[in-house]
């Protein structure tokens, strides 16, 4: 992209009335909008990394047999009530509406009810089963507070997936290679090291979930950890009780703050019981279907991203999930430095490497500080002093060390993923 075209713009100073440094940073780097407390808008830049994000979720669900669907935003009030989950009481966090005929709509905040009663139409067999969906899909949430910027929204993009399965073993099974897909995605946005599967309250049928915790301040909840071991219980479930059941020991864990970047669950077959959903198994007989929901949250992944990789200077994206890979600053107006740096544009492009253009009209301080607060991976300069040594100026986003480099070699290190 060339920011010449682009319409947004950094500020020199972070937007006063935000507390979360995500937001503040985010914002600054002209990545997303503030609409209203809990609700921002992705602008260009944001939701590339949005999209890297979903990316690789989407290659891990794929990897284990997930369907992708897309379920829609407005819902029956009839199947919420076979579960008793429509009245407010039950579920807080309800935003709802109404058809012009008075019949009443739910906004989606989440999906079992509509594709468990969806799934009607296709299973039927043992011989359709195991199904396993997945969508990315805006869920609405009318959450009390909401002061952690893109880390709590009150419209966020959720990856949920559900899994329809014959047994309790082949559901094991699954629940067991997702949690594992959980963790590569992790590590794959760089937060591997510091993320933990974490016993957590289950819901209406289990009594524990398993909650993905990444320790972080900018978090909400408080975990307990026992790091050589890879032991993490949230403080919800942390009592001498829960511990004996876990067959865990009672001390020696650090308490730290954790932001919940992703939750699945173990469903049983209480939903496809109210719900309808059975199967006729090889035996003949009919019987119930055991399901799984498995939550992952994009909007907050982004921002624990976003918090755990910044400094004073401003955002710093892993490779993985950068809007670009390099951020490429002409310096100085001469038509010959103009030239080359349209030509190396178009060399990157078409070697596949992503390129935030900076060919505006600015000063060199102003193009090197947007380079940092956007926090692209990689700078590099095309000047007239670079023009005289037939070469580019490159830096690495987390170095103050610039180097002088053909382009063969600039080439040869932006393609490198790692
Ligand atoms: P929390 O306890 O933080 O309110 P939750 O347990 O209600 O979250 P789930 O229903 O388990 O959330 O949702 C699955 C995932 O979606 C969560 O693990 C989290 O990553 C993300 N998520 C939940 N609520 C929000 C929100 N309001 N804004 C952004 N992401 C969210
Ligand atoms: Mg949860």
């Amino acid at each position: 992209m060339r920011l010449s075209q682009t319409f947004t713009k950094t500020t020199k100073s972070a937007p006063a009335d935000e507390q979360a440094n995500n937001a503040k940073l985010l914002i600054q780097a002209g990545f997303i909008h503030k609409e209203m407390a809990g609700v921002y808008a992705f602008l260009p830049l944001g939701l590339k990394v949005i999209e890297n994000i979903k990316q690789i979720v989407r290659e891990e669900m794929n990897n284990i047999g997930g369907s992708e669907l897309i379920m829609t935003n407005l819902q029956r009030q009839e199947l919420w009530e076979k579960t008793n989950r429509w009245d407010d009481e039950v579920v807080d966090i309800w935003f709802k509406t109404e058809l012009k005929n008075g019949s009443k709509i739910g906004l989606a905040w989440t999906h079992e009810e509509p594709i468990t009663d969806m799934m009607k139409n296709y299973i039927s067999s043992y011989r359709d089963l195991p199904v396993n969906v997945y969508q990315f899909q805006n869920k609405l949430r009318n959450e009390l507070r909401a002061k952690s910027g893109i880390m709590r929204g009150r419209e966020f993009i959720m990856k949920d997936l559900y899994s329809y399965s014959r047994s309790e073993e082949e559901h094991q099974k699954i629940y067991k290679a997702i949690t594992d897909a959980y963790m590569r995605i992790y590590d794959r946005v760089g937060l591997g090291e510091i993320t933990y599967v974490t016993r957590a309250s289950g819901g209406a049928f289990a009594k524990y979930s398993d909650e993905f915790q990444t320790i972080t301040d900018a978090g909400e909840d408080i975990i307990y950890l026992d790091k050589e071991n890879k032991i993490a219980i949230n403080e919800e479930v942390y009592n001498e009780q829960a511990l004996d059941e876990l067959g865990l020991k009672k001390d020696g864990y650090e308490k730290v703050k954790a932001a919940e970047v992703g939750n699945i669950f173990h469903l049983g077959t209480e939903k496809s019981e109210k719900l309808g959903l059975s199967f006729t198994d090889e035996d003949g007989q009919e019987k119930p279907i055991v399901m799984g929901s498995y939550g992952l949250g994009i909007n907050r992944l982004m921002g624990v991203i976003a918090e755990h990789f910044s400094d004073d200077k401003g955002l710093v994206w892993p490779k993985s999930v950068a809007p670009a890979i390099v951020y490429l600053a002409s310096v100085g107006q001469s038509e010959a430095v103009k030239n080359q740096a349209d030509k190396l544009y178009d060399d990157l492009l078409e070697s596949g490497i992503s390129v935030i253009y900076d060919d505006r009209d600015t000063r060199p301080g102003q193009k090197f500080a947007d380079a940092e607060l956007m926090g692209i991976p990689h700078r590099v300069v095309v000047s007239d002093k670079t023009l005289e040594s037939n070469s580019f100026e490159l830096k690495s986003r987390t170095s103050d060390d610039t180097k002088l480099v053909s382009q063969e070699e600039l080439v040869k290190t932006l393609e490198n993923k790692s």
